[in-house]
């Protein structure tokens, strides 16, 4: 196969949901189908039950698991299939935005009783950002659900993108009889008891009177809410939908595997292959000859006793080789990657080449970050996904004096790996650790004493959020630094940062610094 095929034929995508809306359902239907695994119930979920005592201990589990699971790769007809997982804990929500770099479209599911939800729209907020195409699966129509208009009504106006239904469901709950396929003319019965799936019915004309024979007196509304759909949605625009305008619209049973084949299908033709991507030079196109990459995720640690990390690269132009010469360009050196692996079917194995779209693992013992580019030898740069401000803020202290450099090594790693961001106050040196969300405190304490052996003591600090701040004139950005100085932190990457106390503070120094920008994200 050609160069050109093999980056057409590759769909690189990330399943997205409000937790329990059905994402881990979804992939594991999606995996039986390509045949990737045989039998039902063999993807764990690597979901992090809220509110439990024993939440690190859990994550300490899955972590071997999640490095199995974060990419999951297969065939399919003529495809291959990358899905990317994502964690579905809102607590984690920066490795999933930062997973979405990665991938050229997102299927975001939808639970079909409660509707969008707020990490939904969340996660929708970054895709359009991106202007990366999705698709939404509306799923568990085997419970009672809300009326399928409504259900479009609200993504529409929540999500704040256009739709378009592909299927269409026949009543959900215990009247649920099926879905007609309106993007292959087909009708598929819903058969709770049986395990296997039932072929699909042709149906080119839906005013057959053989519909009857088929879903009985239900025939008639589906042809009316049928009339309906295509008389309010225009045709399916397969370019809008590609540029991120649109978003076509499945329904079905993640749980009774209903629904998804036609969603698969459909998927393997609609979705985008590998696209261009942006860096800070120019555009780069995936059939151009030369390889070019970018690291999107760390995984530090999976073996306590080796030092090791994987750093998954996504590729995103040129034949990827093994032991070829590639540059590392953060720190000019040369990088020669002896032995990447693949993620097919959950299962690693050294590869010796890769095409755009792909994700290989490299292995490696801490000269990797995330947002790093590797290419052949050209000095670019691929634009990531910013930073966004934190909104847990606290002290970092050494709780045991014999174990300090544990410690500073510790959080350095744990910061490459984008588990919590961190700040240096300039004011008095102390270590200011930020967070989205409560957990990661108690991720980062737990693998602190487990990975590195070193113990630390969190101090709470009261703040409101961290601004990048940038100014044209030096003098006024001198000034506000000298005048903020108990405020000022210094970033990871050596930028100044203003620690805002309160709302009504920010305001106040936006005010009092009309010509000093405050930025919340740390890309402007
Ligand atoms: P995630 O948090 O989005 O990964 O959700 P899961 O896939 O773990 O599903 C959450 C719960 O909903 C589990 O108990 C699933 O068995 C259940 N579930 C998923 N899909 C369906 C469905 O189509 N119908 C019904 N009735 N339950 C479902």
């Amino acid at each position: 196969m050609g160069f050109i095929e093999e980056i057409k034929r590759r769909r690189t995508f990330g399943i997205v949901s409000h937790p329990d809306a059905g994402k881990t359902t979804l992939t594991e239907k999606l995996l039986l189908f390509g045949g990737a695994i045989r039998v039902a119930g063999a993807v764990k979920s690597n979901k992090i039950k809220k509110g439990a005592t024993s939440d690190f201990m859990e994550i300490e589990r899955q972590r071997g698991i999640s490095v199995a699971t974060s990419v999951m790769g297969f065939e399919y007809r003529n495809y291959k299939i990358n899905i990317l997982d994502t964690p579905g804990h809102q607590d984690f929500q920066e490795d999933t935005f930062r997973t979405l770099t990665a991938v050229d479209s997102v299927i975001i599911v939808i639970d079909a009783a409660k509707g969008v939800e707020p990490q939904t729209e969340k996660l929708m907020n970054v895709c359009r950002m991106r202007k990366t195409p999705v698709i939404v699966f509306v799923n568990k129509l085997d419970r009672p659900s809300q009326d399928s208009f409504d259900l479009l009504d609200e993504i529409e106006n929540q999500l704040q993108i256009k739709t378009r239904p592909l299927s269409w469901p026949i009543n959900s709950g215990p009247d649920f009889k099926g879905v007609y396929n309106i993007y292959n003319r087909n009708l598929r019965l819903f058969n709770a008891n049986v395990q296997e799936i039932e072929d699909s019915i042709e149906f080119k004309d839906i005013n057959s009177p053989e519909l009857e024979n088929y879903i009985g007196d239900d025939a008639s509304v589906l042809r009316e809410e049928l009339e309906l759909v295509e008389g309010v949605y225009p045709e399916f625009d397969h370019e809008e939908y590609q540029k991120g305008n649109l978003a076509p619209v499945f329904f079905g049973s993640a749980l009774y595997n209903f629904g998804v084949q036609e969603l698969l299908d459909a998927f393997v033709e609609i979705a985008p292959y590998p696209r261009s991507s942006q860096t800070e030079e120019r555009e780069i196109k995936p059939d151009e000859k030369d390889f070019t990459g970018f690291i999107f995720k760390i995984h530090a640690n999976i073996d306590p006793n080796h030092r090791s990390r994987i750093a998954f690269v996504k590729i995103c132009s040129g034949k990827f080789e093994r032991n070829k010469a590639y540059k590392h360009i953060r720190s000019g050196k040369q990088l020669r990657i002896s032995s990447p692996t693949a993620f097919m079917a959950s299962q690693k194995e050294i590869i010796e080449e890769a095409y755009p779209g792909d994700i290989i693992g490299v292995p490696d013992s801490g000269n990797l970050v995330i947002g790093d580019s590797i290419t052949a030898g050209e000095e670019i740069h691929f634009k990531g996904l910013p930073s966004f401000s934190p909104e847990l803020f606290r002290y970092i202290e050494n709780a045991d004096p014999m174990k300090s450099k544990q410690l500073s090594k510790g959080i350095d790693q744990l910061m490459d790996e984008g588990v919590a961001q961190l700040f240096t106050s300039q004011f008095n040196g102390r270590k200011i650790i930020g967070t989205v969300g409560q957990l990661q405190f108690e991720v980062i304490e737990y693998r602190l004493l487990h990975e590195y052996g070193a113990k630390c003591r969190f101090e709470n600090l009261a703040m409101h959020k961290a601004c990048w701040i940038e100014c044209d004139d030096p003098k006024t950005l001198s000034e506000f630094k000298k005048r903020k100085h108990q405020k000022m932190a210094t970033d990871k990457r050596g930028r100044d940062v203003f620690m805002a106390d309160s709302g009504f503070i920010l305001q106040m120094a936006q005010d009092e610094f009309k010509d000093v920008k405050f930025h919340f994200t740390s890309e402007f």
